[in-house]
């Protein structure tokens, strides 16, 4: 654990210090929970969101994009449920005076449990060395068997009053499992109570409720009140997408890790409408689909997982969350939700306008059912920020140092594709001629030019932002007009012709190879 909060700081200093991510409003001692994208991050943050858009909407011919605006009408989130129900579990440790989500600490302590267990696997495996039966022995062990009973009441209890809402009950269980403020140690907590998650402002010239609007929480419902308006324009038929990808606010009580869990931050969305009854077909349809969306980025399968919900949220008939092990544990990155037609459903009664389909092969009209995948951009960011730093040694390598940080983004993805570097910064000829390469590579893809340091340095710098491809331009290349290539993760050189490089770094930096 240790090791991987020293990865984590690691991460949040690599991304400052390199152009991606700084704290907002920093000059100000900066604003809690709320990040700005720095000139690498917005180029790394558009790519992903290209990868996702391409994926969903561009390979699909049945799902079409849409950008709905933040602000809607009030009432579209009192149907949603929002205003009633978009509440957050807080409690108030008396003593440090720090506030905590009730469901969080019962996480937490469940989560230790989690530990306690894995630390009997790791004893034991020690002790029996290869002949060790991990399987048999998670059965087996006393130990091991008490530790899981005892998660698995808690798990039941907790997921119970969490579908209540009970907090009393919340309240007596922290009690009753004699948890602790994490960071203090003191178990003199406040009752919970419900804390609404939405931001609001007021509309223009009306005063009180009635030009009370809120920060959208999510991007989905500005998808659902355009559902006709999209279908008949299009001429989309059952069963079709809707994509958005569009900012989301929610005023989180605990906003820690980084960008993990943010007040202001992007979704990617897509609302999947179809024939009542067929909904759980799409589900499983759209959880294979998603998990092969992350795979193909090269995540290593181990550090993915799904996580079925134990309570699940009102308008659901089924969700699961794909999981991604981040730098402080296996955290949900995606939900895949089915959402019945409690949405549509909802609009149509408080709108009093039909929100219907009329199904040519029944002949018949009906509300659709909604299957939803449901991404975050910040959080899909990080979690690839974190499989891609890596802090590698340099064996026998005439690049300078012998330690070099790298970022193994897929090349597609990368902020910059290629850098063009002379190999000395002082010699005119080789800084006009690298020049004019830029010049011309620029038209096809992002590219950096540098020579303001050694050839070592600028490659370590280049390596440190992910960028897949360096040219060099040496005294050979003002003989024979040719440079060479080096590959960011091998650092092998290979020597080209510089009419080449323009085709060999867009065949390899193309989107194709992750859509594929
Ligand atoms: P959590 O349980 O972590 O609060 P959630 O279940 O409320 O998340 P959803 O409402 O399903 O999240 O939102 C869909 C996706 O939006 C999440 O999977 C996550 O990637 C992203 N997301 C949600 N809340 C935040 C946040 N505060 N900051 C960054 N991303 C978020």
């Amino acid at each position: 654990m240790a090791q991987q909060s020293e990865l984590f700081k690691k991460l949040v200093a690599h991304c400052k210090e390199y152009g991606f991510i700084y704290q907002s409003s920093e000059i100000y001692d900066g604003l809690s929970a709320v990040y700005d994208y720095g000139p690498n991050g917005v180029l790394l943050k558009n790519n992903l969101k290209e990868y996702w858009w391409k994926a969903m909407v561009q390979m699909h011919e049945n799902i079409v994009g849409l950008d709905a605006a933040i602000f809607m009408h009030p009432k579209t989130w009192v149907a949603s449920g929002h205003v009633d129900a978009f509440n957050d579990p807080l409690i108030d440790n008396k003593d440090s005076k720090r506030r905590y989500r009730a469901d969080q600490l019962i996480e937490g302590y469940m989560e230790k449990i989690e530990g306690k267990i894995d630390k009997e696997v790791e004893k034991a495996r020690k002790r029996f060395g290869d002949s060790f039966n991990e399987a048999l022995f998670r059965e087996t062990n006393d130990r091991v068997v008490k530790y899981k009973e005892e998660h698995e009441n808690v798990r039941l209890r907790f997921a119970d009053l969490m579908t209540r809402q009970d907090l009393v009950g919340m309240k007596d269980m922290i009690d009753e499992l004699e948890i602790a403020d994490p960071e203090t140690g003191s178990r003199n907590w406040t009752e919970v109570r419900q804390f609404n998650l939405m931001f609001s402002t007021q509309l223009g010239n009306i005063a009180g409720e009635e030009g009370k609007l809120y920060l959208r929480p999510e991007t989905a419902q500005g998808i659902f009140v355009n559902f006709l308006n999209v279908q008949k324009t299009t001429r989309q038929k059952l069963p079709f997408g809707i994509a958005q990808i569009g900012k989301a606010f929610r005023n989180e009580i605990v906003a820690r890790q980084f960008i993990f869990r943010m007040r202001e931050f992007e979704q990617m969305e897509m609302q999947f409408f179809v024939r009542p009854g067929t909904e759980m077909e799409w589900y499983n349809h759209w959880k294979e689909t998603r998990m092969k969306w992350h795979l193909a980025l090269g995540t290593p399968p181990e550090k993915l997982r799904f996580h079925d919900h134990d309570n699940l949220a009102h308008y659901a008939n089924a969700a699961v969350d794909i999981e991604f092990e981040f730098p402080f544990g296996f955290k949900e990155l995606e939900g895949i939700h089915s959402r019945t037609d409690f949405d549509l459903s909802s609009h149509q009664q408080l709108s009093g306008k039909k929100l219907q389909y009329f199904d040519p092969e029944l002949n018949e009209n009906y509300v659709p059912y909604v299957v939803e995948t449901s991404i975050g951009a910040d959080r899909m960011f990080l979690s690839l920020l974190s499989n891609a730093l890596i802090e590698e040694t340099v064996p026998g390598s005439d690049e300078d140092g012998n330690t070099r940080d790298v970022l193994k983004l897929p090349p597609a993805l990368a902020p910059i594709k290629c850098a063009v570097l002379p190999l000395k910064r002082n010699e005119d000829a080789l800084v006009e001629k690298a020049r004019g390469i830029f010049d011309e590579l620029k038209f096809s893809f992002t590219c950096h030019y540098d020579d303001t340091g050694s050839i070592g340095k600028l490659y370590r710098r280049q390596d440190a932002i992910g960028t897949p491809f360096c040219i060099t331009v040496d005294f050979e290349t003002l003989e024979n007009d040719t440079v060479t290539i080096r590959e960011r993760d091998s650092m092998t050189q290979q020597r080209v012709p510089i009419a080449q490089v323009e085709k060999m770094v867009s065949e390899k930096v193309d989107m194709r190879h992750l859509l594929k």
